[in-house]
Formats: C-alpha cells, structure tokens, sequence
C-alpha cells in the first residue's frame, strides 16, 4: 500500500503541484482544502486519471477542532497508520498596510492560519508519525517564505512574521523528534506566480517584481514541489531542520 501524505491548501497553487508530483513519486494523497471544493475534487481527478489515489479533505487549519477532526476522517478513509507525510503547505496573505494600519484581528488571522494551523497538523502528524507513539517514522515539510528573512515592510510584516515562526517550529520540532524517525524541514518560497498575490490585492506582483530577482523572473508552484518532494522522500534520508530557500537568489 501507498504511504499517505497529507497537503494542506492542495486545492491550487503550491500546494496542488505538490500533491500532482508526490502522487507521480508514489504517495497516495489527502488533499486539504478551505473554500474551494471543486478546485480540490478537480486535483483529486487528475491524480486517479494518472492511477494515483487521492481523497478530498475541507477544514480549516485555523481550527484546531476541524484539524482533529480531518485527521480523524484521513485515518478512515486510508486506514488508520498509513501516514508517512504532511506538508504544512496552507497560508494567506493579506492587502499591503503597515504595521501602524493593521487591525488586531488581521494579525490574528496571519497567525491563525499560517502558524497555529500548522502546529495543530504537526501535532496530529507526530501523534500518527512518531516510534514515540508505536508509529515506524515520517517526514513533515512546512511551507515558509523568504518574507520570514526579508520582514516585508510597508507590505506584510504580519505575514513575514507568521513565516519566521515557521522557521523556528522546524528546527524545533526537527530536533524534538529526530529520534523518533521523523523528519523536519521546510521550504522558503521566494515570489512564485499563483494566485496568492490577486489575495493580497496585487494580482500583477510575481510579473513585476521580476527585476528585483537575481534569476529575473518569479519561480513556478512545479519548481517549489520539486523541493518539497526531495525533501520528503528517503533521498532526503540525513537531512532534517533544514530550512531551504527556493527563492531564484532573492
Ligand atoms: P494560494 O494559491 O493562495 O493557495 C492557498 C491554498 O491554501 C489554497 O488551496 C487554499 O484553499 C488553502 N487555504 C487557505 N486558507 C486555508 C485554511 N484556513 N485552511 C485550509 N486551507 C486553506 O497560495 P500559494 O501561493 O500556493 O501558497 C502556498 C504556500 O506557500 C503558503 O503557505 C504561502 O504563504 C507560501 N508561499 C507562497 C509564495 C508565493 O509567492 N506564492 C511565496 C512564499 C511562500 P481554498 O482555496 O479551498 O480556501
């Protein structure tokens, strides 16, 4: 049998690429999603039509109840102790304001989604992961930014913020369970073209901030899942808490 591998936000974007190449690498797939059922029943579609299996999963990450809960619902659907992978990929951004012109309750939601909803499925994984727990191993990739080293200022310092702390819950969690056969680490995105920037009111910025790139030109969602899927497979066997910038020099 296929192991599992959870994508959370795996209706389009970074996430959809991901879930389309670890199916062509061999992983059986639960597709998370928030909104957009039809966008994530379609990835599901196009991995059975290439003979993979794959399921469609609404929750919202920022809601640790609806966390437990999909957890709960991939364990029947797959069969309970088939995991073997999670990729912390779910996140938002939100309209360019400065720290200044921020409400409380937008900056609780950066949290919420892109740093408490990634906990909240790190611990479900761990909990169905970990030799700790009578589980054989795993791997978890987390979906960072390179805004977590740039601090996006006049833009989302909230967002680059939220990113940071997804760097340190890698190397934390990566030394907490390296024992355990499981692996932590994660991806730094630099601009890559989807849709998360028409989200954040700028559906031009992966084109226009090309200049600004050393590569000279925003990166695709299929170069950032290549990474993604390395560092999930056994060829990424001694690598863990690493934190990897796929970012084209930026
Ligand atoms: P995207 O195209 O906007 O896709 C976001 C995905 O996340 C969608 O599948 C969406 O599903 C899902 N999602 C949003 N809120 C959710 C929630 N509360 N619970 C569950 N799923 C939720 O974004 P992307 O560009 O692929 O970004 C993916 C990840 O890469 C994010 O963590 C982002 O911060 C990071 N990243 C992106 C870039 C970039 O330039 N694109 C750069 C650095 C880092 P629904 O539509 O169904 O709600």
């Amino acid at each position: 049998m296929k192991p599992v591998l959870l994508v959370t936000g795996a209706s389009r974007g970074i996430g959809a690429a991901t879930a389309l190449l670890a199916a062509r690498h061999g992983w059986a797939l639960a597709l998370n999603y928030a909104r957009d059922a039809g966008a994530a029943e379609a990835v599901a579609e196009r991995i059975a039509a290439h003979g993979g299996e794959a399921f469609a999963f609404c929750a919202d990450v920022a809601d640790d109840e609806q966390v437990r809960a999909l957890f709960v619902r991939l364990d029947a659907r797959f069969g309970a102790g088939r995991l073997r992978g999670l990729v912390n990929n779910a996140g938002v951004v939100d309209v360019a304001a400065r720290v200044d012109e921020m409400s409380a309750a937008r900056v609780q939601r950066m949290f919420a989604v892109n740093v408490f909803g990634s906990f909240s499925c790190a611990r479900e994984a761990v909990r169905r992961m970990s030799r700790l727990h009578g589980a054989s191993g795993g791997a978890i990739v987390n979906v960072s930014s390179a805004a977590a080293r740039l601090g996006s200022p006049g833009q989302y310092v909230d967002y680059a913020a939220a990113k940071a702390a997804i760097d340190t819950l890698t190397l934390g969690l990566a030394k907490e369970v390296a024992s355990e056969g499981v692996r932590v680490n994660a991806v730094r995105p630099g601009i890559i073209d989807t849709d998360i920037h028409a989200s954040g009111g700028q559906p031009e910025r992966a084109r226009l901030a090309a200049p600004q790139i050393p590569m000279q030109r925003p990166g695709s969602a299929e170069e950032v899942a290549e990474a993604i899927v390395w560092l999930l497979s056994d060829a990424a066997s001694y690598v863990t808490g690493a934190v990897l910038d796929v970012a084209g020099g930026r």
